[in-house]
């Protein structure tokens, strides 16, 4: 797979689920089902970068199949809400954009400054 855009990779969930899965699972189960994979990339995270270990048997963690997996139950909500991830995600960068332009440029425990006035090339 080489470059996918968020639209194509909808149309190919929503087509996965209709050959493979039967149909979508109700917008609840997915919603369970976010948890348990937001859980599982939480485990790992904990384990990889936090102060908890691994056991033994659980040694190679797979954090991008995790995540992918996150990214696919995110994917079927979206599908079955009818919600068109592309526009939303824009969107949301823009509001981002927009109220945060220079929150974290202001805080101190990101700068190590105070006051400290985002560079002019700064998107
Ligand atoms: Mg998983």
């Amino acid at each position: 797979m080489s470059q996918m855009s968020i639209q194509e990779y909808q149309n190919a969930v929503d087509k996965w689920v209709k050959t493979y899965g039967v149909r979508y699972f109700s917008e609840l189960t997915n919603l369970g089902i976010l948890m348990e994979e937001v859980g599982e990339v939480a485990r790992i995270m904990t384990r990889t970068y936090g102060e908890q270990s691994f056991k033994e048997e659980d040694a190679n963690p797979a954090l991008a199949d995790e995540l992918a997996d996150v990214l696919f139950v995110t994917v079927c909500i979206a599908n079955q809400t009818g919600i068109d991830l592309t526009a939303a995600i824009e969107k949301n960068l823009q509001k981002k954009s927009t109220r945060d332009k220079e929150r974290h440029w202001n805080n101190p425990k990101l700068t190590g400054n105070t006051g400290v006035k985002p560079p002019d090339n700064k998107p």
